[in-house]
């Protein structure tokens, strides 16, 4: 269970394939990557990451955003399906979940009826979906329907979001579940520990419970989900590489 996700100017699928071989001792049954380059690609895997690596040696995986995982799966068996990244039905945002969302039930049920349509067994997929919905129905930007979703949501959390209608855009948000964020010269990297993060920065910010992170344009806002701002609190990471 690991995140790592980037955002800047470089090649972001070897960046996040290096990190999630660097979280690879917290344990996982499945792997896969989300890519942001006009079109949203996920590829997803169970198994090792070296199986995800092999999956995707023949794709397309040009892109300078991106986001990857390693599950442990907690709800749906261990599988290519129930694999992260997930899609929304519309597949034009998806999500990384760490975390466990304990009133899922209800949600999907709510979420079906509204038209919904899920592939997983997994809570996560259902996140997804309660952002595009309360997306739709509010008419509103991703980070707002992201911080509405977080009032919504019961359990632990560390996310990562990208849609396909804001493309320069990376949105985090946790509770729970670990999240850090690797501040670079116009680059930021995620992750759920400094160690995918290090070799690249020193600079790094712990996200707290609640907040939600925007990266775009260059720049990171952190707010709490009562949309207060917050000033980053940069750390200096001393680490022997
Ligand atoms: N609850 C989610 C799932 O089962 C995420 C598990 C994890 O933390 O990797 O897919």
């Amino acid at each position: 269970c690991g995140i790592v996700a980037y955002i800047g100017h470089r090649e972001a699928c070897p960046i996040i394939i290096k990190g999630l071989r660097r979280l690879e001792y917290r344990g996982y049954d499945s792997a896969g990557v989300a890519l942001l380059n006009g079109q949203l690609s996920v590829y997803k895997k169970k198994g090792k990451v070296a199986e995800l690596e092999a999956f995707i040696s023949d794709k397309d995986t040009h892109a300078n955003i991106g986001m990857g995982h390693t599950r442990w799966a907690t709800h749906g068996e261990p599988n290519d399906v129930n694999a992260h990244p997930h899609y929304s039905t519309s597949e034009r945002i998806a999500i990384i979940h760490n975390g466990i969302i304990e009133n899922y039930a209800a949600l999907k049920t709510h979420l079906q009826q509204q038209g919904h349509e899920f592939h997983s067994d997994t809570d996560t997929e259902v996140f997804v979906n309660l952002i595009e919905e309360i997306q739709k129905q509010n008419h509103c930007t991703l980070e707002e329907a992201v911080r509405l979703a977080l009032h919504e949501v019961v359990g632990a959390y560390a996310i990562v979001v990208l849609s396909k209608d804001e493309p320069g855009q990376l949105i985090a948000a946790r509770k729970g579940s670990p999240l850090v964020i690797g501040v670079g010269q116009d680059e930021f990297f995620l992750a759920s520990d400094a160690t995918p993060i290090i070799e690249y920065t020193n600079e790094v910010v712990y996200v707290n419970d609640y907040e939600i992170a925007v990266i775009k344009d260059g720049k990171l806002d952190i707010r709490t989900k009562e949309d207060v701002q917050q000033t980053p609190y940069i750390q200096k990471l001393e680490m022997e590489l």
